[in-house]
């Protein structure tokens, strides 16, 4: 396979070419955000060379494609929302915005030479086991056919956006979006907007918002947990002290310990989420004199129930002026705004959707059929599950990045995904090493699992939190790692894949 002369710009257009043969891959993967891109480039380094990353979008990137959203940027630093093995290099900014990571995830995969093998603008709409090869065959929603030994979905969770089925929604006579379709022509400067939904996207957005709109009316079905973020910039100290050998790997291991130490106990029950609580009551305190404001802004649940927001504005861009908060439910919407339950009217020229993601619908809408046809979806209509987020039993060959439970609320996701992809390609290694055509983890070691993570939830909030995108409609959390990093790590570790795995006769 020749490299183009210029892979930086195959990254941003259709490439159909390059793959010799779509017929005969060793892997698919399928979704090139960061675990796509990550899982490229160890499988490049694995020696691994005849493999695609096919990705429905015309760019790479993932969530950090589609939200461009005004404020966007990432509650985690950049020093660890990054590669362990591509370091990050801004010295200047703790948190680092949407721009900073699309581009940083465009470089990685550029200079690690996956131009070659990214199929953009094909989205994949159906993958079958072929139980007599042991291979899978995908269908691209143009209908082209690849086949290849091994598939590996890295989706990701949060990339189908929520348009919730509000009465009415159709009438609306002005412009109206999602927070992660957002529509650059509208200029929204001059118009009274109205927001729904009060999430971490809504928190970004309210202070750009405010800044230019008239009114804007805020919609909150639930509170969040708010706790202030840390210090934005490094100081001169800070950036010199960067310059030094090893620095970037002390200072990301110690916000690795450091996340896992802080924020995974806030997700337990009892006593261990008593001084973030503490913390975040004080802070809506100092940030809202106004009483009636700050009752409607006290959740009613413990914190950790919801993704708590990491943010410095939001609380004080709710205090301001031109901004309502309205946490009456919404019955309708109408031509030119929409109703509550008191039988309010509130009159808007646009709604934005910051309603989130259809997260638990993992793996939507592709059709994945496994050994003896059996449907996917099918068998996660009350929830998905999978062994350590990864495999599951009856779909041989097939891995997923950021599958069922495996989301980390409490640190960084990108290294989540690099034990899940040093792990699987262990597996690959050990398929390779017995000689058989497929593998599948066994239904003990998917059993095993699942027992333990329902007592490990069951020591969480997450149980008794209302709603959020944790939770598969049947109430089964489905989506968060209920326990720190370095547990996932240490598990990983002690289950070589020769003990949960069989190979498929
Ligand atoms: P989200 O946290 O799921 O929030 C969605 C909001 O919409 C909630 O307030 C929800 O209310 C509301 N909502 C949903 N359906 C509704 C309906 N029918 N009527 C009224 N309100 C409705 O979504 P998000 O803010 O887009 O964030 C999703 C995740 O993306 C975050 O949790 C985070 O993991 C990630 N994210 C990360 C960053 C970052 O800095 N790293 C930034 C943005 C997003 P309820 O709470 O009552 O359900």
């Amino acid at each position: 396979m020749s490299t183009p002369k210029n892979p930086a710009r195959l990254l941003k257009r259709n490439v159909t070419t390059p793959i010799p043969d779509i017929r005969d891959l060793q892997v698919a993967v399928v979704g090139a955000g960061f675990g796509g891109i990550g899982m490229g480039v160890a499988l490049r380094r694995a020696g691994i060379h005849r493999f695609a990353i096919y990705e429905k979008s015309t760019e790479v990137g993932g969530v950090w494609r589609d939200n461009t959203y005004p404020g966007c940027n990432c509650d985690v630093p950049s020093h660890l929302y990054s590669f362990a093995f591509a370091p990050y290099r801004n010295r200047h900014t703790r948190y680092p915005g949407q721009r900073e990571i699309l581009a940083y995830l465009r470089r990685v995969a550029d200079e690690r030479g996956l131009a070659p093998h990214l199929q953009l603008d094909t989205a994949i709409s159906e993958a079958t086991y072929i139980e007599d090869e042991g291979r899978w065959e995908l269908i691209t929603a143009a209908g082209q056919r690849v086949v290849a030994d091994v598939v590996i979905f890295a989706v990701g969770q949060l990339h189908r956006p929520n348009l919730p089925e509000i009465p009415g929604r159709a009438d609306f006579a002005g412009p109206s979006f999602h927070t992660a379709r957002w529509d650059h022509e509208t200029k929204l400067h001059g118009l009274d907007v109205a927001m729904i939904g009060t999430g971490s996207s809504a928190a970004q957005i309210l202070p750009t918002l405010a800044a230019t709109a008239p009114r804007v009316r805020v919609f909150q079905r639930t509170p969040h947990w708010v706790l202030p973020k840390p210090t934005i910039e490094f100081g001169l100290l800070a950036r010199t002290a960067l310059l030094a050998p090893g620095a970037h790997h002390i200072y990301r291991q110690a916000l690795y310990y450091g996340a896992d130490a802080l924020f995974a106990p806030i997700m337990r029950r009892g006593w261990s989420a008593h001084p973030a609580e503490w913390v975040a009551r004080r802070y809506l305190r100092r940030a809202v004199d106004d009483a009636v404001l700050r009752a409607k802004l006290t959740p009613g649940y413990p914190i950790g129930g919801k993704r708590i927001i990491l943010d410095n504005d939001y609380y004080r861009t709710l205090t301001h002026a031109n901004v309502e908060l309205i946490a009456e439910p919404i019955t309708r919407i109408t031509r030119d705004g929409l109703m509550t339950a008191d039988g309010g009217h509130h009159s808007a020229d646009a709604i934005i959707y910051a309603t989130g993601f259809k997260a638990p619908e993992f793996l939507m809408p592709v059709i994945v059929r496994g050994r003896g046809g059996v449907q996917l979806h099918d068998q996660w209509h009350a929830g998905a599950t999978a062994f350590l987020g990864m495999a599951v039993s009856g779909y041989p060959n097939a891995f997923l990045i950021a599958g069922p439970n495996s989301f980390n609320p409490a640190g960084s996701n990108p290294a989540m995904k690099e034990h899940q992809i040093d792990w699987i390609i262990k597996c690959l290694r050990w398929r390779e090493r017995t000689g058989a055509a497929a593998i599948e983890v066994t239904e003990q070691a998917m059993r095993f699992h699942q027992r333990w993570l329902e007592q490990a939830i069951g020591k969480t909030v997450w149980p008794i939190a209302g709603t959020s995108w944790y939770k598969h409609s049947s109430g089964a959390i489905t989506n968060p790692w209920p326990a720190s990093a370095r547990t996932y790590e240490r598990i990983l570790r002690h289950h070589p894949p020769s003990d949960c795995f069989r190979a498929v006769p």
